[in-house]
């Protein structure tokens, strides 16, 4: 008899705006798992882990999927529960030991072991009485995140982008019918740093040719201009462009990492695509040796999974964290948004969010 439950929910919330990317074009509702984990011990105090893992069909998994390997996860990770909520260093090794008793136990399933992940995370913060980030040894300082916007037409990109003006740099999803209109009609109504992301959806003659119009409408990235394994062509319009190209479907898990050096200057980690905090601060740390720019991004999460993310957030060099503000509805309170776009990490236990009333 396992002495830690775990408890998942499958959650389907409306988009605030269509969220559509070149290669999904549904994105009208985001669909998200939640799972919050307790013992016996933890229910009787009060108390339970909460965690998020946002299951993307293009990485192989579903919320079915999801649920099929959970049990396998919550087997691996069960040796370890003990161990969290002791001494600091204890509980650290023991969430690391976690992690890799995931990885051991099966290997992708990238958003089911995030889940899990953050919730022995939120648990073990929980248990010690302190913040996540405090837990991880790193600071509340984080940068601040930038606003996604999906692709529509030129005007209604733009009008969205007008809504937008407060956060200090716009991520603009591109590879659609009219991507050079789009950013015209962004630049004409922001004027701070735009961020592109063609989600694999251009080719590589037509990418070179816009390098030169990006670079004049201040955009300051390209993020995976190509498909995931096409290295040679990301690496071709890196060495043809001034501006860092960022692998974000072609950078899932840490091993990743090392065949990117020399392809691209930049790189995005996402927790829900390596497996959780955990996976998340390694891979930043190990980019960071590698000599990448470290972006660190989200998917479609409640304030659950940004929570988490925003606590390894001060690894990053870019940050964007807005995967909540997308969303019509977020179930959760208690992450906020500072004037400046900065997520806010308080002194609050573990991830300092819990369910709205
Ligand atoms: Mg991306």
């Amino acid at each position: 008899m396992s002495r830690l439950l775990a408890e998942s929910q499958t959650l389907r919330i409306p988009f605030r705006d269509p969220f559509r990317i070149a290669r999904d074009m549904s994105g009208d509702v985001a669909v998200t798992v939640i799972v919050e984990v307790s013992t016996a011990d933890d229910r009787a105090a009060g108390r339970s882990g909460l965690g998020e893992g946002f299951p993307d069909t293009y990485y192989g998994e579903n919320p079915d999927t999801m649920a099929a390997v959970l049990p396998l996860l919550l087997e691996a990770v069960e040796p370890f529960e003990e161990r969290l909520g002791g001494a600091m260093a204890e509980t650290r090794d023991a969430l690391a030991g976690a992690s890799w008793a995931m990885d051991e136990a099966i290997r992708h399933h990238g958003a089911a072991k995030c889940a899990l992940d953050i919730a022995l995370h939120d648990l073990a913060a929980r248990r010690l009485g302190v913040p996540l980030h405090a837990l991880l040894d790193l600071p509340a300082a984080i940068p601040p995140t930038d606003f996604t916007i999906g692709i529509d037409t030129p005007e209604v990109v733009g009008q969205r982008a007008a809504r937008a003006t407060r956060f200090p740099a716009l991520k603009i999803k591109v590879g659609g019918a009219a991507d050079l209109q789009t950013l015209e009609a962004v630049r004409a109504v922001y004027h701070g740093p735009i961020r592109v992301d063609a989600n694999t959806g251009w080719v590589p003659e037509q990418a070179v040719r816009l390098v030169p119009e990006l670079e004049r409408l201040g955009v300051v990235l390209i993020e995976q201009p190509f498909p995931a394994h096409r290295l040679d062509q990301l690496r071709w319009l890196q060495e043809r462009s001034s501006l860092p190209i960022v692998a974000d479907e072609s950078c899932v898990v840490y091993d990743d990492l090392e065949g990117l050096v020399g392809v691209v200057q930049g790189v995005n980690v996402k927790l829900a695509k390596c497996g959780g905090v955990g996976p998340a601060r390694r891979m930043l740390a190990r980019a960071g040796e590698l000599g990448f720019r470290r972006f660190l991004g989200c998917m479609e999460e409640t304030s659950v999974g940004i929570a988490a993310s925003a606590a390894v957030a001060s690894l990053a060099d870019w940050v964007d964290l807005d995967g909540c503000l997308l969303l019509a509805d977020d179930p959760f309170e208690g992450l906020a948004l500072s004037d400046d776009c900065r997520w806010q990490l308080t002194d609050a236990p573990g991830l300092g969010v819990s369910r709205r009333r």
